[in-house]
């Protein structure tokens, strides 16, 4: 079987013809998108982060502000410049880069994000809107992946969906997504007991571990969709996800690649979500 290999990156610019036409739409009306990005500390890898999601802003037309604070920032000082966003009219979606420094309370600043602009959709509100089916926020990784299948046609309403990796920003959200959309969910963690027994099983499978070439081959049921969410410098240093994508290939029926698969998808619905906040803003007035 020859496996299709998804292409994140076009479908990002499909994504991004469709949002140029919404902002047109809301600057004919006075109104132009803003996205806050707080950055802490000076970790090579979130300055990557932050600086793709900035540069990807401006091509479209969002304002985007950024917000460079020392390692040392207090927890205090962080969360206040958060309610200052939280109050600026012309900021529609906060984003705080993670990880955040051990001193900080990951948590209390996420809660501290208005969840009306939460757009990475972390906090409790959006989190409980998406659990019980009426998301305000996805978040965008998970957001991603529905849109890519959505776009592959991939039929989910009782198919058999594993994942892989349960973290609050993936692992979980995805699962619910995957349910609400009617597939049969298994969720996988570190403690999962022969994890090939359940990889094997699945119809769309979906690893969001940080682990390289975690799922190979041997692990998958022919023709399966494989949606691979990590993002690690193999053995070369060069950049790679949790499959092993040449053992998986001509026996999948699907993989998205790393780079090029999910990891633009992700972008571009941090931009969505950004540009539905600024929507809804005038729904609000
Ligand atoms: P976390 O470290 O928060 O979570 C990892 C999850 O994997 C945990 O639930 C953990 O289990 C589980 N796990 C670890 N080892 C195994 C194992 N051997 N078998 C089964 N499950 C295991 O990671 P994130 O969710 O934040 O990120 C996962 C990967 O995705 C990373 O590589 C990250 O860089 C990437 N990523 C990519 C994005 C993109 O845009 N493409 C966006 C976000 C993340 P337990 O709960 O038991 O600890």
């Amino acid at each position: 079987m020859e496996t299709k290999i998804i292409d994140g990156l076009a479908l990002s610019k499909q994504v991004y013809v469709d949002l140029k036409n919404r902002i047109r739409k809301l600057k004919n009306i006075g109104i132009t998108p803003g996205l806050a990005v707080i950055l802490v500390g000076e970790s090579s890898a979130s300055q990557i982060y932050v600086r793709n999601k900035v540069k990807a802003c401006e091509k479209i037309g969002i304002i985007s502000k950024q917000e460079n604070y020392q390692e040392n920032i207090v927890e205090s000082e962080l969360l206040n410049h958060i309610y200052r966003l939280n109050k600026d009219t012309s900021i529609n979606g906060i984003l705080v880069q993670l990880p955040l420094p051990k001193h900080i309370d990951t948590h209390k600043v996420i809660e501290a994000i208005d969840h009306n602009k939460d757009v990475d959709g972390f906090n409790v509100i959006n989190a409980g809107l998406l659990m019980t089916g009426n998301p305000l926020f996805c978040p965008c990784t998970p957001y991603g992946i529905m849109q890519i299948l959505k776009n592959e046609n991939i039929n989910i309403r009782g198919s058999e969906a594993v994942i892989v990796g349960a973290s609050n920003i993936v692992g979980k959200p995805i699962a619910m997504l995957m349910l609400q959309a009617g597939a049969t969910v298994t969720i996988c963690n570190s403690k999962t007991k022969d994890l090939k027994s359940h990889t094997k099983r699945a119809d769309i499978l979906i690893v969001a571990v940080g682990k390289p070439g975690m799922i190979n081959g041997s692990m998958i049921k022919p023709g399966a969709v494989l949606i691979d969410v990590g993002i690690n410098r193999g053995l070369d240093n060069k950049i790679c996800g949790d499959i092993d994508l040449p053992s998986v290939k001509d026996i999948a029926g699907y993989i998205t690649p790393v780079p090029g698969g999910v990891g633009p998808m992700t972008i571009a619905m941090l931009l969505t979500n950004t540009v539905e906040s600024a929507e809804r803003s005038i729904k609000d007035q």
